[in-house]
């Protein structure tokens, strides 16, 4: 993969001014060009008119932008964008980037969406991106998983997404990041870290982005919640993909849960909110005839009584060729209410963009597998 630091938002400020500085220009030049890149949106180097031709020629040269070329763009009728996005070869040039190196190549593809809130005084959106190209968890519901792992997105490639979507038309700013596309964000914890502090940065040499509004998704791996919580210097929220109340359902739906038990996992989080002082959200999928029933619900508010946790239920969306069900309505509404009668913080999550393809993993499948 790319080396981290040919992209712009794989560097820091101090590193960005040293890029300047080790081809003869000044230090304050680095903020110049990221006010372009950043502020409007501009990757050519050739329209940074401020600043000198050299420079522009050798970031045209050697500096990544924009690498990743979009291969579909979807729209819902609610606002929702979803982006698949090719990324070329980290290796070529940056001349040369984003070209792709193998057109409609799915092992190259990861997806980023943006989520608008409903609420029309709200200014809230949301971007979902991708840590991985693939995943290597193989939640056996989820199309991401479906193919294992075709590689890690460095620093800039992660934080690309973020920028790329605020440059679609009519989104601007955004203003909260959730790492729940593709990929296991823990098993790529140092470029994960890295860009959790580009997007925290503030602007130009970051995209200004709160700590606390930006979730690490992870399906929980208690060393890395332990390391997380040591070392990142950014309070971001913790949420662990439990999706079952056994060990055995969940080593069923999730085969990386194999060695980790789910008490293991309570205790990291519980270590995770002595350390941060953060409560931590529990996700869990609600797949129908599977884990939705009143019992599942009950062994829920067990689990979540041993610690400081909210919980979101989410809505399973069918992927085609998968056996999974969506839940129904009643379910769903029952299912929370057990919780929520016995003290629990549980929200059911907005399903949204449901007209395009919604799940994750679900766009890069088609293009793999086209229907039809
Ligand atoms: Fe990976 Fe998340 Fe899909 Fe599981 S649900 S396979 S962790 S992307």
């Amino acid at each position: 993969m790319d080396h981290p630091t040919d992209h712009v938002f794989g560097m820091s400020a101090d590193e960005l001014a040293a890029w300047c500085e080790r081809r003869g220009f000044e230090a304050y030049r680095a903020k110049q060009f990221m006010a372009h890149v950043v502020e409007r949106g501009v990757d050519d180097p050739a329209a940074w008119h401020n600043l000198p031709p050299a420079l522009r020629k050798a970031a045209a040269d050697a500096m990544h932008i924009r690498t990743g070329d979009t291969v579909e763009h979807q729209i819902a009728t609610d606002g929702t964008q979803k982006l698949l996005i090719e990324w070329g070869d980290p290796s070529a040039p940056a001349s040369a980037l984003p070209v792709l190196g193998q057109q409609g190549d799915p092992t190259r593809q990861t997806e980023c969406v943006m989520i608008p809130s409903l609420d029309p005084g709200s200014s809230r959106k949301t971007a979902c991106i991708s840590s991985q190209v693939g995943c290597p968890v193989g939640c056996r519901f989820c199309a991401s998983g479906l193919s294992g792992l075709d590689g890690n997105l460095s620093a800039g490639r992660i934080v690309e997404q973020v920028w790329q979507l605020e440059r679609l038309p009519g989104v601007g700013r955004i203003s909260n990041v959730v790492f729940m596309g593709m990929g296991e964000p823990l098993s790529n914890f140092n470029a994960v870290t890295d860009a959790i502090r580009t997007l925290t940065r503030p602007r130009p040499f970051g995209l200004g982005i709160g700590g606390r509004k930006i979730t690490v998704s992870t399906v929980g791996l208690p060393k890395y919640i332990n390391r997380l919580a040591a070392e990142l210097d950014v309070p971001v929220t913790l949420a662990l993909s439990l999706h079952a109340t056994s060990d055995e359902l969940r080593r069923e739906l999730i085969p990386w849960s194999e060695y980790t038990t789910i008490r293991e996992l309570l205790d990291a989080c519980s270590a995770w909110f002595k350390k941060t002082g953060r409560e931590i959200t529990l996700e869990y999928t609600l797949l129908g005839g599977t884990n939705d029933g009143t019992t599942d619900a009950k062994e829920l508010v067990r689990l979540s009584r041993t610690l400081r946790a909210n919980v979101n239920l989410i809505r399973y969306n069918e992927v085609e060729g998968l056996p999974y069900r969506r839940p129904a309505d009643a379910a769903v509404h029952g299912f929370q209410a057990v919780l929520r009668e016995a003290g629990i913080n549980c929200h059911i999550r907005a399903s949204r963009g449901r007209d395009i393809a919604a799940a994750c993993g679900q766009l890069r499948h088609e293009h793999e597998a086209p229907s039809g």
